[in-house]
């Protein structure tokens, strides 16, 4: 049956930088070798005598039949000392693992088409995601297979395209587009548990439109000003805690680098402090990322084509939400507690947030469900709180 390939152009433009790559994804986790690759490199001549160190048989699939072994630092053992990979230099591409070969590309399947992606836990590809000129073109090919699928259903498919609009709607500031697609998902979830049918959602969307385009759904957003500082500290603290305690091996330099701008982001009384964090935000990052003004809305736009959004790690509507805003708050968090630490921040601490935070994200298989959890204790139950988020 003919089916699609959707390609952005974020992937066609992206390219292994190797040796200059600022947290090679040859450091630091555990690379698997399947079994093809594995029988190849000890059946290549060049590579015999380094694959018998380099290589530890672990037969876990055949995918996973092998894993590379790593040095002191924590390298790969088929590095170079120019950090150059030696089954590509000396048997070529094809010779790489699947997952040497293939990472950080990425896809996911829908209705029987393909979706390309990049992970951002990749240096290059978040430049490219976040940074490059063009990245967001997005071409369709055919192809054909006969492979089952399970159709999206309604609900998510609209969920899906809603959000996306309201997202690249140039009348609304990033903050209430966010609080649109938060209003918008509390009807997703209804019509989600058949407590309504999914017209609501074509409903809701066109008032929330409207609500914009009369500036209505503005005043909505300035009407949201509880003080909810003390929960923000302790979400923040607890997540940044996790992730401190649970990071991977790779990145773990860039991460520390991070810790030590958070802590240093105290009042006078030497404690972590949430203001302090949003004044830096207005006074050091905002202005730094004058020349990034839509940062935010492409990675928003890469994290809800990435991931599918509503549709993540099987979490509802409201809690993929809820999860969204908590990756938006950490990452400004990041980003001001740099920016305070730097006076300012590089093109290279942007990249860093981002990677350093998905490396740390990605790596862990229950991180939405520890968010949600986390939320739920911080009474981050309501939209209305949950939006504080934001500011
Ligand atoms: S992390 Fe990305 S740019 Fe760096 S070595 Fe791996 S694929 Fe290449």
């Amino acid at each position: 049956m003919e089916k699609s390939l959707i390609r952005p152009s974020f992937v066609t433009q992206f390219s292994c930088i190797g040796s200059e790559c600022e947290d090679s994804c040859c450091y630091g986790w555990d690379i698997h070798i399947d079994k093809q690759s594995y029988k190849k490199t000890l059946a290549n001549p060049d590579l015999k005598g380094l694959a018998q160190t380099a290589l530890k048989k672990v037969k876990r699939s055949e995918q996973a039949w092998a894993k590379a072994v790593l040095n002191q630092e924590g390298a790969c053992g088929f590095l170079d000392g120019n950090k150059l990979c030696q089954i590509h230099a000396k048997a070529g591409e094809s010779l790489l693992s699947h997952t040497c070969r293939t990472y950080p590309r990425m896809s996911h399947m829908k209705d029987g088409d393909r979706y390309e992606s990049l992970s951002l836990s990749c240096p290059e590809a978040a430049r490219v995601i976040l940074i490059k000129p063009d990245a967001f073109h997005f071409e369709r090919m055919s192809v054909r297979h006969n492979n089952e699928f399970d159709s999206t259903p309604l609900w998510a498919q609209k969920a899906h395209d809603y959000s996306i609009q309201l997202l690249l709607n140039n009348k609304l500031a990033i903050s209430h587009s966010l609080t649109a697609i938060g209003i918008l998902m509390k009807t997703v979830e209804s019509v989600k548990a058949q407590q309504q049918d999914s017209s609501h959602i074509d409903a809701m969307f066109r008032q929330l439109e409207s609500l914009g385009d009369r500036g209505e759904l503005q005043q909505h957003v300035a009407g949201f000003n509880q003080d909810t500082e003390l929960q923000k500290k302790h979400a923040f603290t607890s997540i940044h805690l996790w992730l401190n305690t649970n990071k991977p091996v790779r990145g773990r330099a860039r991460f520390e680098l991070i810790n030590q701008a958070v802590c240093r982001v105290v009042d006078e009384e030497g404690n972590f402090s949430v203001k302090q964090l949003n004044n830096a935000w207005l006074q050091h990052a905002l202005p730094a990322l004058e020349k990034h003004e839509d940062l935010f809305n492409r990675y928003l736009f890469y994290y809800f084509y990435h991931m599918n959004f509503p549709q993540v790690d099987k979490l509802s509507p409201t809690e993929a939400f809820r999860v969204m805003m908590v990756d938006y708050f950490m990452l400004r968090c990041y980003l001001a507690a740099m920016a305070a630490d730097k006076q300012g921040l590089t093109e290279h601490d942007i990249i860093m947030c981002f990677q350093v935070y998905h490396t740390s994200r990605q790596h862990k298989a229950n991180y939405s469900q520890y968010v949600v959890d986390l939320l739920d204790k911080c009474h981050f139950d309501d939209l209305a709180t949950i939006l504080t988020l934001l500011a």
